[in-house]
């Protein structure tokens, strides 16, 4: 770089926003803590909403509660103290438009407002119409728009910030960076592939300041070119990530499965049910890939209750027979035990050496643990994923099954790896993505479905309730007890920091005391295993009615006598979480149900929410309830952890795009496998982006 460029400051996207004029110590952490940190960021924190600023009501066609744009004299700003309010103050002026006016009022001037002078000046505002004291109308806190130097963009956008920055300064700050660093953002999808699409940098021009043509219902809907131009951006490295996974993985050597069936062919003769036709085929489809000499990288998407753990038992008995060591990892201790028993008792009379490794197995148990699959002796061995991933070495590891899988990354396979260089991979997830949109969206992927459960199943009956009816709640639990059920009370929370009534010890003692004769344990995350356990095997074998628990009990937990789940304070929790809670029921026969408890504040549409979960009752039900319930951006959710890395992505409207981009995705590697030719330079950042962070299959936890 030469000397003369040193002097200026050279923008980049990592450059701090604490750097930025305006941007001081207090309005820097305060982005920090919504992940705007750089200059990268700035940009990409995309409006929220878009206002348009072209609209003109006739001022005699104004009615009670309109949003309302004018133009005209803003004078007489005059402000003073509220009564009985202290710290607020009323400030008033009049808006003369066309001979007519109208007055305007703020609860507290905003400070861009201060050099108004009560002279008359020309503006443009736009706000909402309220009645004032007087019955007449009046625009209630406005923003106003100076015409002194010329009209506004007409649409304006509308960011989603911290107290501390305000949407006109973040506008102005955004607006200096932009022609710059707009330039400097990668494109994943290269140029000659990109056609006449818009480039990254372009949209996110577009989409901060908007053309005067832009359509604004496309824009408010997250449907503009320019989104469309992101969300394919976005998808093509998503593809490109999962096309380069299935390539590396299709030519990296795998433990071959090659031996004769001698114990899967008694496992499968010992079960107690018929498999159902979807479980057959995924065991086809595991099996053939087992037996090839290449690493088999599979997914096995199924709803809840739907099967995967057994179809899993049979792979790991499958590397057993073949001379390989197998580890089934779970999220949580309490799977993993459930996981280990399961197999013990469907295994039992195989012969196969097996062990449970999780944080609670600890001094001699657990070096003999260590030793044993150090040594090559333990056959299958089941834990927790942290415990086994990180501790331990396996002789010959020839699978590894990651249970519960959107919990983790789909390539944080890393570790898994160092355990076993040839080691085969089965991943399981009850992903809340419509089937159709997951092969298409994993197409680059191996995956196979289980999309039926298996027969006998009563649909679960879900109900909606209110707080307010909790004391018949309460008798009717008393009446299925009566009638030898078993029920999971699930709350939100462990201690009532902010809500005592909805913890589980408050809980628990509010039963009891309503229903004398239950017997009523606990169970939450902060338990020590040992106690957990405990109260969850009592529950299991009987020896339990009610189990009052917080969401410890979501993930895979398997008890077919539990007939009924109240899930309180539903209105906390996402649907696809709503649907792996109530999996925990009719996993038996008999019929079953799930009641949804709404707190007494819950608002409408949260209320409209839990409502579709009693017409949905299938994972793919809700799962296309879901994403039409939620709008783009939102899409599976920011709130929720994990979600795909895919923010401007439509999954249900983008289906064609995903199709597109997995073909060009193709392309792009056919001709650039290794993607170190100048044009697929963005791409390999985007791919070793998502690769090195990792990503999940959707948050259902
Ligand atoms: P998930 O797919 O949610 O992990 P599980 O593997 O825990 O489901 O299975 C749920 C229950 O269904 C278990 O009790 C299991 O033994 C039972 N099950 C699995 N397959 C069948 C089948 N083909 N017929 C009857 N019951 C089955
Ligand atoms: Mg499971």
């Amino acid at each position: 770089m030469s000397q003369q460029h040193q002097s200026s400051i050279a923008l980049s996207l990592d450059t701090p926003v604490s750097s930025l004029a305006g941007i001081g110590p207090k309005r820097a952490q305060a982005l920090a803590e919504r992940g705007i940190a750089s200059i990268g960021d700035l940009i990409a924190h995309l409006p929220a909403r878009y206002q348009d600023w072209r609209e003109r009501t006739p001022i005699d066609e104004l009615k009670h509660g309109m949003v309302a744009v004018f133009e005209g004299e803003l004078s007489k700003l005059d402000e003073r103290p509220m009564r009985g309010r202290r710290w607020r103050r009323l400030a008033t002026a009049w808006l003369a438009i066309d001979g007519k006016r109208i007055r305007v009022v703020w609860f507290n001037l905003p400070a861009y407002m201060r050099g108004y002078m009560p002279g008359g000046h020309r503006v443009l505002v736009r706000g909402r119409i309220s009645a004032s004291q007087d019955g007449g109308l009046e625009l209630a806190h406005p923003d106003v728009i100076s015409l002194t130097d010329g009209f506004p963009r007409p649409i304006r956008p509308v960011y989603r910030l911290p107290a501390a920055v305000g949407q006109r300064l973040f506008e102005t700050i955004v607006a200096r960076v932009l022609p710059e660093a707009a330039q400097l953002v990668p494109n994943s999808v290269p140029d000659d592939l990109r056609a006449d699409a818009m480039t990254v940098g372009d949209a996110l021009r577009y989409l901060h300041q908007p053309p005067d043509d832009a359509d604004p219902a496309a824009l408010q809907a997250g449907d503009s070119p320019a989104h469309r131009a992101l969300a394919f951006d976005e998808l093509f490295a998503f593809e490109l990530a999962l096309a380069i996974e299935q390539r590396r993985s299709q030519q990296r050597a795998g433990a071959a499965f090659i031996s004769e069936p001698t114990l899967t062919k008694k496992f499968a003769a010992k079960l107690s049910f018929a498999l159902t036709r979807s479980q057959q085929q995924a065991i086809k489809e595991i099996g053939e890939d087992l037996e090839r000499a290449t690493q088999m990288n599979r997914l096995l998407m199924g709803d809840v209750g739907s099967g995967k753990t057994v179809v899993a038992f049979w792979a790991a008995l499958r590397a057993v027979e073949s001379g390989y060591q197998a580890a089934m990892m779970a999220p949580t201790e309490l799977l993993a035990e459930q996981h280990f028993r399961s197999f013990n008792r469907m295994c039992a009379g195989l012969a196969v050496r097996v062990a449970l490794l999780t944080g609670r197995i600890a001094g001699y148990e657990r070096e003999a643990v260590v030793e044993g699959l150090a040594r090559g002796e333990i056959e299958v061995v089941f834990g927790t994923q942290a415990v086994i991933q990180q501790k331990v070495r396996v002789a010959r590891l020839g699978l590894g099954i990651i249970d519960e899988q959107h919990r983790f990354g789909v390539f944080d396979r890393a570790r898994l790896k160092a355990l076993g260089a040839t080691a085969n991979v089965l991943m399981m997830t009850a992903t809340p993505i419509p089937r159709s949109l997951a092969m298409s969206l994993f197409g680059n992927l191996s995956v196979s479905f289980l999309d039926e459960l298996p027969p006998g199943r009563t649909p679960i009956a879900t109900q909606l309730r209110a707080e307010s009816e909790s004391a018949c709640i309460y008798e009717e639990l008393r009446d299925e007890i009566a009638r030898g059920g078993r029920i999971y009370y699930v709350v939100p929370l462990i201690e009532g920091e902010d809500d005592e009534a909805k913890s589980v010890a408050n809980t628990a003692s509010r039963l009891s005391k309503s229903i004398g004769e239950a017997r009523i344990a606990t169970l939450h995350g902060r338990m020590r295993s040992a106690e957990k356990d405990r109260a969850m095997r009592a529950f299991r074998d009987g020896a339990l009615d009610l189990l009052v628990s917080t969401t410890v009990v979501e993930v895979g937990i398997d008890v077919p006598e539990a007939s009924v789940i109240v899930i309180a304070a539903a209105e906390r929790y996402g649907l696809a979480q709503l649907h792996q809670l109530r999996g925990r029921v009719g996993r038996g026969s008999a019929p079953s149900r799930c009641i949804l408890v709404a707190s007494d504040d819950a608002d409408e549409s949260s209320l409209a929410r839990l409502q579709v979960m009693q017409r949905a009752l299938t994972g793919r039900e809700v799962a296309e309830a879901d994403l039409t319930l939620r709008g783009p951006g939102d899409l599976l959710g920011a709130r929720q952890t994990g979600a795909l890395p895919l923010k401007f992505v439509h999954l249900l409207r983008d289906v064609r795009m995903i199709e597109n981009a997995r073909v060009m995705a193709d392309q792009c590697l056919t001709r650039d496998p290794s993607l170190d030719s100048p044009p697929s330079r963005g791409a390999r950042m985007a791919v070793r982006k998502m690769l090195t962070q990792g990503f999940s299959l959707g948050d259902v936890g």
